[in-house]
């Protein structure tokens, strides 16, 4: 009974402090802690929830996507939910992943991408031209940040083909960028950003787009939003190279991998090279390629199952990338 009590109290406590964390994260672009400390509380919280379904609250942090929209934007419904992504910390969880993929679809390919420290946008174009730009928000209901977008270089005012098409990707702020940003606000006295993610978060998240325009922000569209099935797309391979015909930007260091070894080479990669990047990654996104795939394996709540989220571990923690190094 006690040890019941106590579960009970401890989810509560993680329900309050993981709310805490989010709301400072999403809605004020300020975090209070380093992200392996939500992480781990995160973790902790679903190993729970997974032992005991009826500890789940209904607005559990484990079931809800990202931060209130701001009032002072206008709100964007999204059509098709933006979701969030599972996360795997080690090798044996991308290997569990694979096992989970492989039960419900058989053998399959993997895209791996750069998970981009940035924040999810939609790009809405109608006969080709930029018509509505958007914040994830709660996944449901996003910040209209048209104007702020517009002023993004690589966003395309208009694409190379005259197509009505939501698009969905990454805007961030390469470090070259963000060094210049914080050099300046030190200067003027200002307080500086904790990282590249808010700052990126922060500048589009204001009301003149002047501010966003003078950040030198970027982006890296990933998803054809909603029925990419509709353009005659099967794989998110074939929509990565749908986008680039489009003139969107697309990144171009992912890698199609037919097994989980493969991706595990790419994560490793990666994990030793990403200084190199002009710009912050967090982790290694693995999506299932095709498209009927995907729609067997479906989606939880809060993210789909044909994709998962690789985390890089904690700098201070990242003395050997565990396992996954010894497999290259
Ligand atoms: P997530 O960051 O784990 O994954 C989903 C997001 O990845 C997408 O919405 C998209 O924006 C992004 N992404 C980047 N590259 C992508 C690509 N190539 N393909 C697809 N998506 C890509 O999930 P989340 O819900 O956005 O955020 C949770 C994470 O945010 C946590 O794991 C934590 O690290 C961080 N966080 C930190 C705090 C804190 O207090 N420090 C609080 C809340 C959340």
């Amino acid at each position: 009974m006690d040890d019941v009590l106590e579960l009970e109290r401890r989810v509560a406590e993680l329900n309050k402090i993981l709310h805490e964390y989010g709301h400072a994260y999403y809605d004020l672009d300020a975090p209070i802690v380093p992200d392996s400390e939500y992480d781990a509380k995160m973790q902790e919280l679903l190993a729970i929830e997974e032992e005991h379904p009826d500890l789940i609250y209904p607005d559990s942090p484990t079931q809800r996507v990202g931060g209130t929209p701001l009032e002072v934007f206008s709100k964007v419904v999204h059509r098709y939910p933006m979701l969030s992504l599972a996360n795997a910390f080690n090798e044996a969880d991308l290997r569990d992943f694979d096992r989970r993929v492989q039960e419900a679809a058989g053998s399959v390919v993997y895209v791996c991408e750069l998970k981009i420290d940035g924040l999810a946008v939609s790009l809405q174009y109608e006969n080709g031209q930029l018509v509505q730009g958007s914040t994830r928000g709660d996944g449901a209901v996003g910040e209209d940040i048209t104007a702020n977008l517009r002023t993004i270089r690589s966003v395309p005012l208009r694409l190379q083909q005259p197509l009505t098409i939501e698009v969905r990707g990454e805007a961030y702020m390469p470090k070259r960028s963000f060094a210049k940003l914080n050099e300046d606000r030190d200067e003027a006295g200002e307080v500086p950003f904790a990282n590249p993610r808010n700052a990126a978060a922060g500048s589009l998240r204001q009301l003149d787009p002047k501010i966003a325009a003078s950040r030198n922000l970027a982006t890296f569209i990933y998803a054809v939003g909603g029925d990419a099935e509709a353009y005659n797309l099967d794989s998110h391979s074939d929509a990565l190279d749908k986008l680039d015909q489009l003139g969107l930007t697309t990144n171009e260091e992912r890698k199609r991998c037919a097994t989980i070894d493969e991706v595990l080479d790419y994560v490793a990669y990666w994990t030793e090279h990403r200084q190199a990047l002009d710009y912050e990654i967090d982790g290694i996104v693995i999506k299932v390629d095709n498209f009927e795939a995907q729609e067997q394996l479906g989606y939880t709540a809060k993210s789909p199952r044909w994709a998962i989220a690789y985390k890089f571990p904690a700098e201070e923690v990242r003395t050997k990338l565990i396992d996954i190094e010894l497999s290259v």
